[in-house]
C-alpha cells in the first residue's frame, strides 16, 4: 500500500471497531499488506488526527466524527444502515461496503442450508420423530421447489445463481431490471402478488432503507401460497414481525427462518423464541472474512490516498 510516512512522521492510522469481529484476525493482515499504517482498535487510539481510515461494524454513534482527517469509512459488511443512521457520520467521507467473496459464499451456504431443510421436509421429520412416527414423504426434485428472492444485489444475485445451480427453480425481484442467466426477474415498487403466489420459499435479502422498511407485510405474506416458507436474512425491519407472527400462527405460512430481527438481540419475551415453526439465528448468516476482504480494502485505501473514488461506495440517498 502506498502512503508510507516520510522522515519519521506519524504513521496514518486505520481505526477498527466491531463488537463481533475479532481485531486480532485483522491486525496481522494489515501488518503484512499495509506496513506503512498503524492498526488501532477504538477507543485505544493514540492520536485522532492520524486516523485516515475507519474499518467498522455498527460503530457507536458519534465515533466517526472524532477523526478530523478521516478519508474513508469501510463498513465491515454489506448493510450500511447502522452507519447511515448515525446523524454525526461525516457527510463528506465516502462509505464503502465490502464485496467479499467469502461473505457471499457464507450467505449462499446459509440460504442453501435453509432451502434444503424445507425442500427435503426436515421440519416434518423432526415433528414425526417427537411422536416416534415413521413418516414417509416422497422426495421431489429441486426444480419442483420455486424459490423467490427479494433483492438481487451482490449477495442476493450470488445466492440466486447458486440455488439455480443446485437445481431449484429460482426467480427474483429488485428495484431495477436485472439479467441473471436462467432466472426470471422482475422489478418495481412492490413485488407482484401473481409472482409471490407461485413461490414455495421466499428469501428476503434486501437492505434496510426508507423504501424497504416494513415492505414484507401482511399483503406480501398473504400473497404467498398457503404453507410457504420465509427465510429472512436481509434486515429484520424489512419484515413486519407482527404480520409475520400472525401469518405463522394462523397456518398461512408454514415456517420461517429469521436471522435478522427488528430488535437485536431478540428480547427474551419475543414470541419467535417459543414458536415451533420459527428458527432464530443471531444475525450471522454471513460475516466479513478477513483474508478474502483484504484485497478490496487495500485497493480502496490506495484509491482514496491517490485522490480516486474507491469501489463499492454506497449512495447515502438510496441507503445501500
Ligand atoms: P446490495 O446492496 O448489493 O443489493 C441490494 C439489492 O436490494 C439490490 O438488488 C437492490 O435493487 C435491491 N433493493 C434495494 N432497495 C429496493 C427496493 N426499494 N425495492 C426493490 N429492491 C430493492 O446488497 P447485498 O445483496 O450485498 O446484501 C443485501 C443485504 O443483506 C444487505 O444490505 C444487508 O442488510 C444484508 N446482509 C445480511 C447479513 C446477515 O448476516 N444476515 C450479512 C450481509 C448482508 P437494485 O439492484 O435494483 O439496486
Amino acid at each position: 500500500m502506498s502512503g508510507l510516512p516520510e522522515n519519521g512522521a506519524a504513521r496514518p492510522v486505520v481505526v477498527f471497531y466491531s463488537q463481533y469481529d475479532e481485531p486480532e484476525a485483522w491486525r496481522p493482515l494489515f501488518a503484512r499488506h499495509c506496513p506503512g499504517w498503524a492498526f488501532q482498535v477504538w477507543p485505544e487510539v493514540d492520536d485522532v488526527e492520524a486516523v485516515e481510515v475507519a474499518l467498522v461494524w455498527k460503530p457507536p454513534a458519534g465515533m466517526l466524527n472524532a477523526f478530523p482527517r478521516l478519508r474513508l469509512i469501510i463498513n465491515l459488511g454489506a448493510g450500511v444502515d447502522a452507519i447511515l443512521a448515525d446523524p454525526h457520520c461525516p457527510a463528506n467521507v465516502p462509505v464503502v461496503r465490502l464485496n467479499d467473496p467469502g461473505m457471499a459464499t457464507m450467505m449462499m451456504q446459509y440460504v442453501l442450508y435453509c432451502a434444503l431443510h424445507y425442500h427435503r421436509n426436515f421440519p416434518e421429520f423432526a415433528q414425526a420423530q417427537k411422536q416416534r412416527r415413521w413418516h414417509y414423504i416422497h422426495p421431489r426434485p429441486a426444480r419442483h421447489t420455486h424459490i423467490g428472492l427479494l433483492g438481487l444485489g451482490m449477495l442476493g444475485g450470488f445466492v440466486a445463481m447458486e440455488l439455480k445451480r443446485q437445481g431449484f427453480t429460482v426467480s427474483g425481484w429488485a428495484r431495477t431490471p436485472k439479467q441473471l442467466d436462467g432466472i426470471a426477474t422482475s422489478h418495481g415498487a412492490c413485488p407482484a402478488p401473481e409472482w409471490l403466489g407461485t413461490l414455495d420459499i421466499l428469501v428476503v435479502l434486501l437492505p434496510l432503507t426508507p423504501q424497504t422498511r416494513g415492505l414484507v407485510d401482511r399483503s406480501v405474506l398473504q400473497a404467498l401460497p398457503r404453507g410457504a416458507k420465509l427465510i429472512s436474512v436481509g434486515r429484520g425491519a424489512v419484515v413486519n414481525e407482527a404480520h409475520l407472527i400472525e401469518a405463522l400462527r394462523c397456518g398461512h405460512l408454514g415456517a420461517a427462518t429469521v436471522d435478522t430481527c427488528e430488535q437485536e438481540p431478540l428480547p427474551p419475551e419475543h414470541p419467535f423464541w417459543a414458536m415451533d415453526n420459527v428458527t432464530v439465528t443471531p444475525h450471522l448468516a454471513s460475516v466479513a472474512v478477513p483474508e478474502s476482504c483484504m484485497a478490496q480494502i487495500v485497493r480502496d485505501v490506495e484509491a482514496v490516498r491517490a485522490g480516486q473514488r474507491p469501489a463499492h461506495v454506497v449512495d447515502p440517498a438510496a441507503g445501500y
